[in-house]
């Protein structure tokens, strides 16, 4: 066998790797997507969680200020029922005109906070209906990519040990080539030649589909050695309807 026929073996099991592995990765990424969201949930609701937490606290500051500022006006009240000069009267009278107006500030207040208390408790249900449904997706996104995992494990080691055995044969040199090129360009580290018109010697790359040297062609069909593409520098293969085709006697 050729160098470009063994290496074009250890492409095909590569192909089919690569392809199981792609399947394993979507789950992957689903569920990275599914835990990166639920983290963004989990932060909102930790964050709703705190102003409520801050806001009850200061509205029942302000509920207990008020009462103790009513407390203070019964007290005045009750000195303006017995006070004895009309001075006295007016003086505790403005007084307590003015605890008055302190606590309806502190009323206020407290309405005020009850109010965002309100709103924020409607958010968190909304939040926390959000949130289990997207532990639910999690969960989904979980097993599937387990199931994935399962589904590819027997054909992968398969596969494994059938690139260990193909690539035993092939040449360092050419491995290395090879190896390059499927690091940048995976599926497309081959490529076979298509023929455009054969009479005429056009040829092209089936990667980059731009125009080969007559060269290329012979190259493959002579020796089968390590032919690249003048353009794209992808591993050139013959395809077996190409090489049928270029046979000497073959119809054009
Ligand atoms: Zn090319």
């Amino acid at each position: 066998m050729t160098v470009t026929g063994k290496l074009v073996r250890v492409y095909q099991v590569d192909k089919q790797i690569r392809g199981l592995k792609s399947r394993l990765r979507a789950a992957e990424r689903f569920l990275a997507e599914q835990t990166r969201l639920l983290g963004e949930l989990e932060a909102k609701k930790g964050a709703i969680e705190g102003q409520l937490r801050q806001l009850t606290a200061s509205a029942s500051n302000e509920e207990g200020e008020a009462a103790r500022v009513s407390e203070r006006v019964d007290e005045l009240r009750e000195r303006m029922n017995n006070a004895r000069t009309n001075k006295e009267y007016k003086a505790l009278l403005t007084e307590v005109n003015t605890l008055k107006e302190e606590r309806s500030k502190h009323e206020d207040g407290a309405i005020e906070r009850l109010e965002k208390i309100e709103v924020l408790r409607t958010q968190l249900v909304e939040i926390e209906s959000q949130h289990s449904e997207r532990v639910r997706m999690k969960d989904v996104a979980q097993s599937a990519r387990k199931e994935r995992e399962a589904e590819i494990k027997d054909r992968l080691v398969a596969l494994e040990g059938e690139r260990g055995e193909v690539i035993a044969d092939v040449p360092n040199s050419a491995l290395q080539t090879y190896a390059e090129l499927v690091e940048h360009r995976e599926d497309e580290a081959m490529a076979p030649i298509e023929i455009e018109d054969r009479k005429r010697h056009e040829f092209t790359c089936g990667s980059c589909m731009m125009s080969l040297p007559i060269e290329s062609m012979s190259a493959l069909l002579s020796h089968g050695s390590l032919t690249r593409c003048v353009s794209c520098g992808c591993i050139l293969y013959l395809e077996e309807n190409t090489r049928e085709a270029m046979a000497p006697g073959a119809k054009k």
